[in-house]
């Protein structure tokens, strides 16, 4: 579930003029945006559940998801940073990862 906002210059019927949004998106898909001059809101009645849902299943049916597939390409271009020595201590690199995995984890829930 990924929520994002920011602030769009969109045109607004009501001010006839094109006035600066606040729009909500939810996993890509536009949720709501609200006029910031006369507040007229526009709810796209996205169902966050089944937004969630649908998702869960995108992840379940096509495994890796674009997210993990992202984050492997990051992963590999790490290890491929790692010097060859460190290669053959397949310990240390696995701890590497579950930290990076914590640091990741840390990182998220922070945003
Ligand atoms: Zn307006």
């Amino acid at each position: 579930m990924e929520i994002t906002e920011f602030d769009v210059s969109l045109y607004c019927s009501r001010c006839q003029d094109e006035t600066l949004h606040y729009v909500h998106y939810l996993n890509n898909k536009i949720s709501s945006t609200e006029c910031t001059n006369c507040h007229r809101k526009i709810d796209m009645h996205l169902n966050p559940k089944r937004e969630l849902y649908k998702e869960i299943y995108k992840r379940v049916v096509t495994k890796p998801t674009r997210l993990t597939e992202e984050y492997s390409q990051d992963l590999n271009k790490f290890i491929v940073g790692v010097p060859k020595r460190a290669l053959s201590k397949p310990y240390r690199l696995m701890k590497y990862v579950d930290e990076t995995r914590i640091a990741l984890k840390k990182f998220k829930s922070h945003h």
